[in-house]
Order: C-alpha cells, then sequence, then structure tokens
C-alpha cells in the first residue's frame, strides 16, 4: 500500500498553528513511507473562504519547507483539489447514497425539527434521537445519511486506541443542504475516497465527525481509512489554542523572523517526540524517526518562549555570513532606513556578538540601532542608572581617559576603562553601566567594549559628551 495522507486547511483565516502541525505530522509521514502529501482547500464555507486566506496558506506551507506532490498549485490526476469546484461530484454522491437505500431527502422545516429535537432533549435522549427517517418518503429537501441504529461504530485510532461511538447517538445528519451544497461530512468523506487517502491524521478536534464520515464511507461502499486524531494544542495558560487567534497564525512567524527551520523543529515536537529528550534535530532525522502510532495521546503545549529559545538556537548555529544577510532587512527595520557600506560594516564588526544574543532577528536590529546617528535614550534605562550620584564624574574622567587611546580596539578601551574602575574604587556594574546608557542608549547592546570599537572613537567621545550636558541641563 502506498500511503496517501492529506491536509485539508479552509480558507477562512490564516495557516492556523494547529493547522500546520497537522500538515507538518502528514508531510512526515509521506516522507518516512515514500508516499504521497496532498494539499486540499476545503473552501465550501463560500462566505468566509477567501483567495488572500488561500495564498497565505500556501506561502506559509512553502516556507515551512512542506511540499506537497498533489493537490492546489501543484495539480495532480484528481484535477483542482479545491472543494468548491466539486459541487457536482458531491451531488452526484448524495443522489447515489439516496438510490442506494442509505440516505434520503428530508423536507421537514426547520419549526418541526426543532420540536424533535426539543422532544428528545425533554427525555434525556440525544439531541437527535428523533430525528430519522420519515415514513413518508419525498423526493426533494435536504439529504440526510440514514444512521443504522444499533450498529457502535468501532475503529482503531493509530494514536488513541480502540474508539467506539454508540450509533443511537448520532441522528440521521445533514449530508447535502436543500439549496444543494455539501456540508463538510459529505465532501471530506468524499474527497478522502475519490483520492484513496489511506491514512486520515487531523486534529482531536475533528474526532466527533469522525463515526459521521466512517458511515458514509460505508455506506459509498469504499474502504475506510487509517485514523490518527492528533492532540490538542494549549497555551501555556491551559486554555486551547483558538484557531482564528492572530498571533497564532505562522505568516506572523515568518514576518517576526523566524527561521523555518526552528519552526519546524518546534512544530514537530507538539506531541512527538524523537528520542529521550532531544530537542534539535534535523528535518531529515525527524523523517526517518517519524511515524504516527508515537504521536501522543496527551494535550501539547504551545509556549511562544520555547519556539523564540529554539529559534536562538538556530540562529546561533547559522552561518555568520549568512546571519548578516539574514539580518540586515531586521537592522534597517529598526532604524527605519537602509545603510551605506560603511555604516554596514560597523554592524558586521559586533556581528558575531550579535548573532549569540539574537532570539530572532528583529532583536538583531533593537541591538545595534545604537550603531548609527539615529539612536535614542532608552527613557526607562536613563531614569534607572543616570539619576545615581558619581555619574557625572564616571562620564567625565571615562571621556578623558578615552580621548588618549590611540589604538582604539576593544582590548585597550576595556584595559583603559578598567584601570579607570579601579582607580574610583568602582564595581564594574556601578561604573559602567552609565557608560553603557550613554553611548548606547539602552542597557541591552553587546558588550560594552565590543559596542564603542564599532562604533568609532569620535561618536564615542561625542556621545559621552553630550550625556553630561543632558544631566547638566
Ligand atoms: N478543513 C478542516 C480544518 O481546517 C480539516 C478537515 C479534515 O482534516 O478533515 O480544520
Amino acid at each position: 500500500m502506498t500511503v496517501r495522507v492529506r491536509v485539508a486547511p479552509s480558507p477562512t483565516g490564516h495557516l492556523h498553528v494547529g493547522t500546520a502541525r497537522a500538515a507538518l505530522f502528514n508531510w512526515l509521514y509521506a516522507r518516512h513511507h515514500g508516499g504521497t502529501f496532498i494539499l486540499r482547500i476545503d473552501d465550501t464555507d463560500r462566505e468566509r473562504s477567501t483567495a488572500a486566506y488561500e495564498e497565505d496558506i500556501l506561502d506559509s506551507l512553502r516556507w515551512l519547507g512542506l511540499d506537497w506532490d498533489e493537490g492546489v498549485g501543484v495539480g495532480g490526476p484528481h484535477g483542482d483539489y479545491r472543494q468548491s469546484s466539486r459541487y457536482e461530484r458531491y451531488q452526484q454522491a448524495a443522489a447515489d447514497l439516496v438510490a442506494s437505500g442509505a440516505a434520503y431527502y428530508d423536507n421537514r422545516s426547520p419549526d418541526e425539527l426543532e420540536a424533535l429535537r426539543r422532544r428528545a432533549e425533554e427525555e434525556h435522549l440525544h439531541p437527535g434521537h428523533y430525528i430519522r427517517r420519515p415514513e413518508k418518503a419525498v423526493a426533494e429537501g435536504a439529504v440526510r445519511l440514514s444512521v443504522p441504529p444499533d450498529q457502535p461504530v468501532v475503529f482503531e485510532d493509530l494514536v488513541r486506541g480502540k474508539i467506539s461511538f454508540e450509533a443511537r447517538d448520532i441522528d440521521d445528519f445533514v449530508i447535502l443542504r436543500s439549496d444543494g451544497t455539501p456540508t463538510y461530512h459529505l465532501a471530506s468523506t468524499v474527497d478522502d475516497v475519490d483520492y484513496d487517502i489511506t491514512h486520515v491524521a487531523r486534529g482531536e478536534d475533528l474526532l466527533p465527525s469522525t463515526p459521521k464520515h466512517i458511515l458514509i464511507t460505508r455506506a459509498l461502499g469504499a474502504g475506510e481509512p487509517g485514523y490518527a486524531h492528533l492532540p490538542l494544542l494549549f497555551g501555556t495558560d491551559g486554555k486551547k489554542l483558538s484557531k482564528r487567534h492572530g498571533a497564532e497564525s505562522l505568516s506572523t512567524y515568518r514576518d517576526e523572523g523566524y527561521l523555518p527551520d526552528a519552526v519546524f523543529n518546534y512544530l514537530s515536537l507538539l506531541g512527538w517526540s524523537i528520542d529521550g529528550d532531544r530537542t534539535i534535530f534535523t528535518r531529515d532525522e525527524a523523517i526517518a524517526a517519524f511515524d504516527l502510532i508515537d504521536v501522543s495521546r496527551n494535550p501539547a503545549v504551545f509556549d511562544p518562549d520555547k519556539l523564540s529559545w529554539m529559534n536562538g538556537e538556530y540562529i546561533r548555529a547559522t552561518d555568520p555570513e549568512e546571519f548578516r544577510a539574514m539580518a540586515r532587512p531586521h537592522v534597517e527595520a529598526a532604524i527605519g532606513r537602509s545603510l551605506d557600506e560603511e555604516e554596514w560594516s560597523r554592524f558586521e564588526e559586533v556581528s558575531d556578538l550579535v548573532q549569540e544574543r539574537t532570539r530572532f532577528l528583529p532583536e538583531a536590529g533593537e541591538q545595534v540601532v545604537f550603531l548609527f546617528e539615529d539612536f535614542e535614550y532608552d527613557q526607562a534605562a536613563w531614569d534607572k542608572v543616570m539619576a545615581k550620584d558619581g555619574v557625572p564624574g564616571i562620564l567625565k574622567t571615562a571621556q578623558e581617559r578615552l580621548a588618549a587611546v590611540d589604538d582604539w580596539a576593544a582590548a585597550d578601551i576595556e584595559a583603559v576603562l578598567r584601570g579607570m574602575l579601579e582607580e574610583m574604587g568602582l564595581g564594574a556594574a556601578k561604573g559602567l553601566q552609565p557608560l553603557r546608557v550613554a553611548v548606547t542608549g539602552t542597557s541591552v547592546s553587546p558588550p560594552l567594549f565590543e559596542s564603542l570599537a564599532a562604533l568609532g572613537k569620535e561618536k564615542t567621545l561625542a556621545r559621552l559628551e553630550q550625556a553630561q550636558r543632558e544631566l547638566a541641563g
């Protein structure tokens, strides 16, 4: 059997972290087994689906490196792979199910159906208990699947083991609305059957739909795929990650300068582990090790701080040349203009130090604004450090000592300033923090001596002077 798996996002929002994780697990499974990974677009919600969201989904999957073998954007033997292009097929499938007796038309009014629902509720039965095939057949209306009342729907979930649903708790559900549009249940199942999907791996939130899909699959006379329900994602606050939460969209991470390899690595750990507590591994290692049966059934926690940490690990492991190229747009964004080559060489001088201290690329920009004319004092840092006794004296002495340094290199600057601290009887924190705030405007910059070296002598002295004026003013 050749593995054929799919991810089926709805273009009603950006690609959500949960859908990206589902895509990633399907992709890993396909690549591990030399199978086929398919991208289907579930756009039956015509009102909320947009071309822009579809584009975002495709872009985000490409950015993550999850290439697909068939589907929207790349084509394949099944045509378009958008559900909106297959209404005739769903209508035909519904008609076939009516013809075989597995489904029926229902033209009862909403009021009639509501009365049946209420009656079931009063008797503490499943709301759909009385929604069954009426005695008198009609030839129009919505199409409902006729659910055999006494056979439980049982299946073996690759992640969750044996799962059983009582059929009497499943009402005769609508598969085709009276306006001819398919429900998710029909469209999804017909596609999975037509595309010969061998395994359906999707979020556990869709578990209640699965018995319905199994019933449709059987009624269509097709074989059931394997199912794997992936654990739900929670935030660190213990609340379920919300699908349409802006900050949970993949494109946000891309736009914020995260590295796709780091995001890939992090997402792969949401419900799976490679071995023991190893957290950093390559795509190829993940492909070699991945199997759906190893996915955990416990909820997974999506922790943005861990993702930032991991991104930092990936940034540190990046080739320095490549890091500089990746950082440049972020440095330019931080100062709001492009840099000429002389200015860029100032960044290059500290880029190794910045690389060590960057968790995600915009931080690279924030750390080096001081290197350029456009820097400003960070008010909080200024208030905290500069109001202390003795600060004007430290600034003045440092300015005098540094003015005498001939070879403007980090080691010489350090020697001079350490000598000054010793003579003045000052600890490093007390003596150097004011210099850092005066020269870099902040209390977070690359190490001080290297920062001064990269900024240059003239500018360093001018800023020490400027800070003294601010204090005196
Ligand atoms: N379209 C569904 C979603 O975006 C997924 C459907 C499925 O995987 O069956 O959640």
